[in-house]
């Protein structure tokens, strides 16, 4: 009998993208998002998406009542660094309130599997790079910190309860499904290479880089971009771990790309000019922040398929030129054709 998971934000950039591979892996899934930042389209239809709120309780024991799932993925919360920086209270309150409610229902439902989506946040400005499982835990803002308190939440979670879980710290998330059935589409955008590809459609006037001081060798922010669809696959294995143990592991490709590296790379796959302007440090910025993930290379033998920053630009091109609208205009578009 195939294997059934909850996917909290499921209709979401990244847990969209997860639940694909889970689909094409035979895992039954249920979707269970509240669909103010994810997007019903992204969610295939192999998998059945339930619309609700991690915030009450009830709903979620009636979920947990209704389904036996083998596993949770936990996608769902407010994940941007600026953001939390003005509204720290959305990221110390919501997103670690809702994930204990959930992980209480894990527990009380019995269902001993949990992968969390967390994040390099978590390494505030690393003393070091690349940043592997062993830097000391500063996160760098109150997203960061949101994640860490969930991560030991489920810690104890373990101790005591026996819940085994996968912590898995993503550097930068970026690229879209090469078949184009979901792609990345927030509102507002506020993430580097769709920001880049909205100027490149010419839906922006230029790319404002939030500064060039930094102590780079261009003066612009390096960071590890990981393609989703890598995300998705250390998911799987990470989830095929729990059958014997608990686990954390920074994911990235190891190699880092500037700011002005990634407008570079971003002209040369679209052909456009891309104007940029420099603007003022975006707070809660580290420098640089690139993995060591060969941690997660050496015991479940994870290897990236899409390392390559110019093929993670490429995947996310492909879908921002057919759906430059995200997934609104994708259904208005079908409306109209038919
Ligand atoms: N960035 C930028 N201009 C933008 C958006 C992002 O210069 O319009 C920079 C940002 O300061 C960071 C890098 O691009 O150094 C990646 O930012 P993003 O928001 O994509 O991801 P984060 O690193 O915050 O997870």
């Amino acid at each position: 009998m195939s294997k059934s998971l909850l996917v909290t934000g499921g209709a979401g950039y990244v847990g969209s993208h997860v639940v694909l591979e889970l689909v094409a892996r035979g895992y039954e899934v249920v979707v269970f998002d509240n669909l103010q930042q994810g997007h019903r389209d992204a969610v295939v239809r192999e998998a059945m998406l339930i619309e609700g709120d991690l915030a009450d309780r009830d709903g979620l024991d009636r979920l947990f009542d209704q389904h036996r799932f083998d596993a949770v993925l936990h996608f769902a919360a407010n994940s941007l660094v600026g953001e939390s920086m003005r509204q720290p209270f959305l990221y110390l309150g919501d997103n670690v309130v809702n994930a204990l409610n959930l992980i209480r229902a894990t527990v009380e439902h019995k269902v001993g599997k949990f992968v969390l989506s967390s994040t390099a946040n978590l390494f505030g400005t690393p003393e070091r790079i690349p940043i592997d499982e062993e830097a000391a835990i500063d996160p760098g803002s109150p997203y960061g910190e949101s994640k860490f308190i969930i991560e030991r939440m489920l810690h104890w979670a373990d101790q005591i309860h026996g819940l085994r879980s996968a912590c898995l710290r993503y550097f930068n998330a970026a690229g879209a499904d090469p078949n184009g059935r979901t792609g990345e589409d927030h509102a507002p955008e506020t993430h580097l290479i769709p920001i880049v590809l909205q100027a490149a459609l010419g839906q922006r006037p230029h790319v404002e880089i939030f500064g060039d001081d930094y102590p780079t060798p261009d003066g612009t922010c390096i960071r590890d971009y990981i393609h989703v669809l890598d995300l998705a696959d250390a998911h799987i294995r990470a989830l095929d771990l729990l059958e014997t143990r608990s686990c954390r592991y920074n994911l990235g490709n190891g190699r880092g790309y500037s700011v002005r590296e990634v407008v570079e790379t971003a002209r040369r796959v679209t052909g456009a000019e891309i104007p940029v302007r420099v603007g003022p440090r975006r707070a809660g910025d580290p420098a640089v922040l690139v993995a060591a993930a060969d941690r997660i290379r050496t015991e479940l033998g994870w290897k990236p398929k899409f390392a390559e920053l110019r093929k993670i630009v490429e995947t996310a091109w492909q879908w921002h030129s057919n759906n430059p609208t995200g997934f609104v205009r994708a259904r208005s578009d079908q409306v109209e054709s038919t």
